[in-house]
């Protein structure tokens, strides 16, 4: 998963019914949360609530929190406890905490938090039930209930979904929460997973994003021998659905056969996010990652000769106890030399209960700041100059939405791509050719189509 993202919010296009019972999500960290945001937001407008475009307007909010890092962790308690006010003005609201923030903590955070009428774990949308009596009448196993993407910047425009297919986590990387938070991996159904599709794609949906903390772990606990190659092929079958993507995957288990598949199949897009977290062995060693970063590169040999075009993610930690300046120089030298369409990176944050907690926090947090500083001037530079390949070249684009008055959209390698035209082109992939290419993101114009209205 991508570490964090700002927070979001959700916001709608249509106004609301006077009357009807508002609610308003409030989310921080992966995709993971969106994607369990936007069920608990389907299961209250089946209970007849509608969306409040503030939170001071709202009868229910739902505060979905991260705490893979310390300042993740921060925003959340501080988000939380300012609700306490609006609590005070008005006592008929009900306010939910859900995410990693709340397993296995609930008690604690009661005693801090009074103001909170919920806390839910990951997953546990039958508690919501806890908080109104309209929501105990909802089934929330409905498969017709939209997991849409909804973002601020957008609205909600149900162009690209996410597709949760397996929860938890079963590495246990030294310095990760996730595990004790998520749990075990535990797979979701093939046939549920593809019938869900099927219905996304019924209701318009174009592109879904395959979601686990370790996609390429699906199957491995279900019976038989399925695995996320075989459900690429199967989605890959779905009519409606134009392009399927996957998130994240863990370098041990990014076989041959699934770099064939990707290849394979046509829906599948050019893009692989593989994160690394480092580029020397020791590190790599003490991490617990359970790969060396020889095999790292050859997973990226293999996938680069396999699929052209193909653009790469990754995820680095900078400071980890006891990484030497040699040591992070490994990175560098890894990013330069493997060139990444994008990397995100965090500084080194101790969390409660990992391992490497226990462990002197070494680095200091200047030094943290200089390689975390070092990196994005060195992807500053590569992501400029990958982007540039692109000036006059046509890029198939799926267009999800509109932002500050251009259409929006992404290649199949995920670039963002904007562009000026007149009519409606939400949910079109469009040809755009590339005029101006711009580091983290690239303008261009409509090739050889006429207008839509
Ligand atoms: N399953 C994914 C990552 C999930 S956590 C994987 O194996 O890569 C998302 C990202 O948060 C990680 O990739 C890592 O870069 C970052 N992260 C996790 N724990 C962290 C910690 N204690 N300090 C700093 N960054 C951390
Ligand atoms: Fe955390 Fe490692 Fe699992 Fe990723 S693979 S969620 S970093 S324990």
């Amino acid at each position: 998963m991508i570490p964090l993202s700002p927070e979001r919010t959700t916001s709608f296009i249509q106004e609301p019914d006077i009357g009807a019972k508002r609610y308003f999500l409030w989310t921080v960290g992966c995709q993971m949360n969106e994607a369990e945001s936007a069920k608990a937001g389907a299961i209250l407008r089946n209970a007849g609530f509608q969306p409040a475009r503030r939170e001071d307007d709202a009868d229910v909010i739902i505060v979905n929190s991260c705490v893979v890092r310390q300042q993740a962790e921060d925003k959340v308690a501080g988000k939380v406890g300012a609700l306490a006010r609006l609590k005070r003005a008005n006592p008929d609201l009900k306010i939910a905490v859900t995410g990693c923030m709340v397993t296995g903590q609930e008690a604690k955070l009661k005693e801090r938090f009074p103001h909170v009428d919920l806390f839910y774990g990951p997953s546990e949308f039958e508690r919501l039930a806890e908080l109104s009596p309209e929501l105990a009448e909802v089934d929330v196993d409905l498969a017709e209930l939209p997991h849409y993407y909804e973002d601020t910047d957008s609205d909600e425009t149900g162009v690209s979904a996410f597709v949760p297919i397996i929860y938890g986590c079963n590495f246990v990387c030294s310095y990760c929460i996730v595990p004790y938070r998520r749990g075990r991996e535990i797979s979701r159904p093939f046939d549920e997973i593809v019938n869900e599709v099927r219905e996304m794609a019924s209701r318009g949906v174009k592109e879904v994003t395959l979601l686990g903390q370790t996609v390429n772990a699906y199957g491995h606990d279900l019976p038989g021998d399925t695995e996320l190659s075989d459900l690429l092929i199967a989605v890959n079958e779905v009519d409606g659905i134009e392009r399927i993507r996957f998130l994240t995957s863990h370098p041990k288990y990014f076989t041959d056969r699934l770099i064939d598949t990707m290849a394979q199949c046509e829906k599948v897009c050019e893009h692989v996010n593989l994160p690394v977290q480092a580029g020397d062995n020791e590190v790599l060693r003490r991490m617990r990652r359970t790969y060396t970063v020889e095999h790292y590169r050859d997973r990226i040999q293999r996938i680069r000769d396999t699929i052209p075009g193909v653009t790469l993610s990754t995820d680095i930690i900078v400071g980890f106890p006891g990484e030497t300046a040699e040591q992070f120089e490994g990175t560098m030298k890894l990013l330069e030399d493997l060139r990444f369409e994008k990397v995100h990176q965090a500084m080194y944050s101790p969390r409660p209960g990992t391992l490497s907690a226990r462990w002197e926090d070494e680095v200091p947090a200047d030094e943290k700041r200089r390689r975390h500083q070092a990196i994005e001037d060195l992807q500053t530079r590569v992501s400029a100059e990958l982007n540039e390949q692109y000036e006059g070249k046509v890029l198939e684009v799926l267009v999800d939405g509109k932002q500050r008055g251009r259409w929006r959209g992404r290649s199949r390698g995920n670039t963002l791509v904007f562009f000026d035209a007149p009519g409606n082109w939400l949910g079109e992939t469009v040809n755009v050719r590339i005029t101006e290419p711009m580091t983290w993101y690239l303008i261009g114009e409509v090739e050889h189509e006429p207008a839509r209205v």
